[in-house]
């Protein structure tokens, strides 16, 4: 079998629930088609408007154990009560067809990855301020008190890892934000691929 290109990168992305990573990565995405995410298994149930295989792979506990037991996964972690697991699979697939690879994770997984692929790019997303989190998720809605203190707990215990990051990113724009990852991405790939058109 043809394997991975070693030039191609594995960008890992991380940053407390809220912040907008969804968002940049999309902006990221569109700014740059070669760039690609792998789609995550998980335990959790299906929010309305997901699609299965195309925002997480949804599947049941034992089937998860399975995976884990068949050492299908490059990392996985168990989040707000459910399991989520990156497929080694379906990243090397991608790299095999010449994609640079993103990874939207937790800080536990990402500490799994950066063990196992110290070649990858980690990336911090962080709010401009714990305040601006909180309005964020308010407008979101659909937490409960309680929640969105378990929730604003674990957001400043993630945001405590990030120093482990290579880049620590603000989110005080999405398109700002979205074209300091791409400069970034850029530079990495004149370096690991040179000669590369890297837009
Ligand atoms: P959500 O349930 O809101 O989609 O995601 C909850 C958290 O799990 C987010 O921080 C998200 O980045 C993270 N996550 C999503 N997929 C994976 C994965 O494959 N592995 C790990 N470790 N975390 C993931």
């Amino acid at each position: 079998m043809q394997e991975p290109k070693p030039s191609c990168l594995l960008l890992v992305i991380s940053g407390p629930g809220g912040v907008g990573k969804d968002t940049v990565i999309e902006r990221l995405k569109g700014l740059d088609p070669n760039l690609r995410s792998s789609v995550s298994f998980t335990t959790r149930a299906r929010r309305e408007y997901e699609l299965d295989d195309v925002h997480y792979t949804f599947v049941t506990v034992p089937r998860f154990h399975e995976l884990i037991g068949r050492d299908e996964l490059l990392e996985h972690a168990f989040v707000n009560g459910h399991y989520y697991g990156t497929s080694k699979t379906r990243v090397e697939k991608l790299q095999r067809a010449g994609h640079d690879v993103i990874l939207t994770i937790e800080v536990r997984g990402a500490n799994q990855v950066r063990e196992k692929r110290p070649d990858g790019i980690f990336f911090f997303i962080t709010p401009p301020s714990m305040e601006d989190l909180m309005v964020r998720r308010h407008q979101r809605g659909a937490e409960s008190e309680e929640e969105m203190e378990q929730r604003q707990r674990l957001a400043e215990w993630e945001i405590s890892h990030a120093e482990f990051y290579d880049h620590v990113v603000v989110n005080d724009d999405v398109d700002r934000v979205a074209r300091e990852i791409l400069e970034i991405v850029n530079r990495e790939r004149r370096l690991r691929r040179p000669g590369s058109d890297s837009r």
